[in-house]
């Protein structure tokens, strides 16, 4: 393929061994002949050629160069050269969405037949496009729980093709050992797949811990702002060439302008992650001391039963907070009636601070017993904690927590 899937140093020739703060900001510039300092956003749709020599030549992929922005665009080009700097991968494909992203990694590695092992605390599309759309071109996959190993090893089948996983889970906060299961994966001949949606390149780096590749909602903490959608694989060469085949002829492309607003996003990263976990850990300790709260999941407390496992695999422990109450849907619906700061929404990876009642909303649709037996109790909350003073948080739980 041609000048789609680049290498990570790009055509100002960043060196991949610089820092990953010095990537965030730096990786994957290209500059025009107006030589712009910030990156320039090319909405267009297709470019032209000096000759009929020059589009055959690019046509036929004997000449690197932009031919239509289904197949490259030089914005998403600067996007995918830096995610792949900051994940620490080889090649990165963008996407439309999170969900794009995963439906073109599998139709990349899998053909019909084949099988899926993955996690049961994903993304509630994830588990709808296996367990449905998947299951219509003949590809199974078995659930497993997320942190039992030998649940892992036991459901994998000569045809088994590729492992998926997301860690830490939603909304449990449950750890996946990515290094163990990678090992698992490997031995039956697999592929590991990490969707590091959860923590992104800045708290977890999957690819360093034997992932083969690693899936993005870039929606989520990449954009960090609640603005556009997007998404992402990064991997090796012979995957992502793959992935850019399929997406390339199937259309889920991601927009030029969505691609310059993660562009900048991932500018501000670390520092995002880095103070949002900050907020979540001494949010999770404050729910720790409130009477109502019976229990707390985060993997940033140490009395987070996979606490070791996650601070050797993660930075730190993410902004995902979530806790049971006492008096389960009622006390849990009163908490989230009486916010007035918090908003009341599914989505995560904002700057503001998001809560959900998963057994209602998100989880919902599951089998009350199945969603019991899942861990996701009438009383859970799950909380995605942002950037407002940690005070003022505090002081909109409580008005339902001590009601
Ligand atoms: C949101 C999300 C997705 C799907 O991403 P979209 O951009 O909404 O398509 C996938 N995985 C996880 C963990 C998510 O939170």
């Amino acid at each position: 393929m041609s000048n789609d899937i680049r290498e990570i140093s790009g055509a100002l020739a960043i060196p991949s061994a610089l820092s990953p703060d010095t990537l965030a900001v730096r990786a994957g510039i290209e500059r025009s002949q107006f030589n712009e300092h910030t990156e320039a956003l090319y909405l267009t749709s297709s470019f032209v050629f000096d000759n009929a020599a020059q589009a055959a030549a690019r046509f036929g992929d004997k000449e690197e160069g932009n031919v239509y922005s289904r197949f490259s665009n030089p914005t998403v080009t600067a996007l995918q050269t830096r995610l792949a700097a900051l994940e620490g991968g080889a090649h990165c494909i963008a996407a439309a969405s999170g969900m794009a992203a995963i439906l073109s990694l599998a139709f990349a590695v899998l053909k019909a037949g084949d099988h899926i092992v993955a996690s049961n605390g994903l993304f509630g599309s994830t588990v709808q496009l296996f367990a449905n759309q998947l299951g219509k071109f003949a590809v199974d996959t078995t659930f497993v729980p997320a942190a039992d190993l030998a649940a892992y090893r036991a459901a994998a089948r000569p045809n088994t093709k590729l492992f998926f996983v997301e860690t830490p889970s939603n909304p449990l906060t449950e750890i996946v050992d990515i290094a163990a299961v990678a090992a698992v994966a490997h031995e039956a001949g697999a592929l590991l797949a990490v969707d590091n949606c959860f923590c992104s390149p800045a708290l977890q780096r999957p690819l360093e811990h034997g992932a083969d590749v690693v899936v993005h909602s870039a929606t989520k903490y990449l954009d960090g702002q609640g603005r556009v959608l997007g998404g992402a694989i990064v991997g090796a060469k012979a995957i992502t060439e793959e992935v850019f085949r399929f997406l390339r002829n199937a259309g889920p492309a991601i927009s030029p302008f969505n691609a310059w607003i993660i562009l900048k996003g991932l500018e501000t990263l670390r520092l995002r992650m880095d103070a949002q976990s900050a907020n979540a850990l001494r949010l999770a300790r404050w729910l720790e001391n409130q009477p109502a709260v019976s229990r707390v999941h985060y993997p940033g407390l140490p009395s987070h039963p996979q606490h070791d496992l996650a601070m050797r695999q993660q930075r730190l422990g993410g902004a995902v907070v979530s806790f049971e109450v006492e008096g389960g849907r009622e006390t849990a619906w009163r908490i989230v009636d009486a916010t007035r700061i918090v908003s009341i929404t599914g989505n995560l990876g904002d700057t503001k601070t998001t809560i959900t009642h998963p057994a209602s909303t998100t989880h919902g649709r599951i089998a009350p017993e199945a969603r019991a037996a899942a861990g996701i109790t009438e009383g859970l909350l799950r909380i995605a904690v942002g950037l407002e003073a940690v005070e003022d948080l505090e002081a909109d739980l409580a008005r339902g927590l001590e009601a």
